[in-house]
């Protein structure tokens, strides 16, 4: 038996609830794993409020990310006793998540847990960090460099935000940091932003280009604030868009990208190639400072996962929300 986060869609309505279930209902997979710890992400939150249909399959356990061992392999590539990571690829919207005590995966969605990192820190970082990564990678790809200017990250203390903005810093670029909350300022400071801009600057529709300030943007909030930094992204900088937190549409205009050839690079995590994914933890290993993921995170247990990922939307969280799934 194992204890799950289950979500069910029937006559009776949308719920999640604890519950107690048996080996036999873990779907399809060819590596089984005890989980240790999952996450709580802005799409967990969707899936466990029902408030944005991300689960296309009932029942389901959430959790797009866990770390835990092989308990049971019938794939080549992993053994019992290996300490794995797993991010995306559908699970906890079509397959089921990490918000569990156990989980049966494709082994190839598996990747091994980077040695630099507890399982704990893992999951700390997280969807939400390992996208950050994915968008760092993004504008260095694109020629983004720390000597071109101030680069902003918008939705700054949240998961992907936060994580961004401590990997900038630690690369060496001048970072503002965009927020909704001014009491975060410190807290954004500690990570390495030099400015805190207040969110309502961006999130109002503008101009279509206006003065030239970023150089490059990793962008978590779409709508206005999107457009509004495209439209002040400098000549050949780069926005990383990864994000919906503000809204899904994007009113803007091609000025940005025909009149400064300004680049914007989609990131998703869920289906991104696994040599991706290994490149971004191996970065994330070497550019990320441990001590900063402590300030980042907060653990919970698997019981107080509902009431979190509710919070997770409302924009309560700081940071990253580890759940503990045997606690
Ligand atoms: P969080 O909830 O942790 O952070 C989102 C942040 O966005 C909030 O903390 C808040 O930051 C800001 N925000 C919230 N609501 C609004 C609003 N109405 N207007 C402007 N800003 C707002 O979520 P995550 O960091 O986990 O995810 C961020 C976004 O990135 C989500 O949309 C998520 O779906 C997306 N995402 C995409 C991935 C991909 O593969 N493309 C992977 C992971 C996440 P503050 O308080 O600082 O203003």
């Amino acid at each position: 038996m194992f204890r799950a986060l289950l979500i069910d869609k029937d006559d009776q309505g949308y719920r999640a609830g604890l519950q107690d279930l048996d080996d036999s209902a873990l779907p399809e997979g060819n590596v089984t794993v005890r989980v240790a710890y999952s996450t709580l992400n802005y799409k967990d939150g969707l899936a466990i409020t029902g408030k944005s249909p991300v689960v296309r399959k009932f029942p389901m356990v959430p959790g797009v990310d866990l770390v835990g061992t092989v308990e049971d392999s019938a794939d080549p590539d992993w053994r019992v006793g290996d300490q794995v990571v797993l991010n995306g690829w559908g699970v906890g919207e079509t397959h089921w998540g990490g918000l569990a005590q156990r989980a049966r995966l494709k082994g190839e969605w598996l990747v091994p847990l980077p040695e630099a990192f507890t399982p704990e820190q893992a999951m700390a970082i997280g969807t939400a960090g390992y996208t950050a990564m994915l968008c760092v990678m993004a504008l260095e790809r694109h020629g983004v460099r720390p000597d071109q200017g101030e680069v902003v990250v918008t939705g700054a203390a949240g998961g992907v935000g936060s994580v961004a903005v401590a990997l900038l810093a630690k690369l060496g670029y001048t970072v503002a940091a965009v927020t909704g909350r001014p009491q975060e300022a410190d807290y954004l400071k500690g990570l390495g932003a030099s400015t805190v801009l207040d969110r309502a600057e961006l999130s109002a529709p503008g101009k279509p280009l206006a003065k030239e300030r970023w150089a490059g943007a990793v962008d978590t909030v779409g709508s206005h604030t999107l457009a509004n930094v495209c439209a002040q992204t400098k000549y050949r900088g780069t926005v990383a868009a990864c994000g919906l937190a503000g809204g899904m549409d994007f009113p803007s205009t091609v000025a940005p990208f025909i009149l400064r050839g300004v680049t914007l690079a989609g990131i998703d995590s869920v289906m991104c190639p696994r040599a991706e994914r290994l490149l971004a933890w191996q970065r994330l290993a070497k550019d990320l400072d441990p001590t900063k993921l402590a300030a980042i995170t907060h653990t919970i247990g698997l019981s107080q996962a509902l009431e979190a990922g509710a919070q997770v939307l409302a924009g309560q969280v700081r940071g990253r929300v580890v759940v503990d799934v045997n606690a």
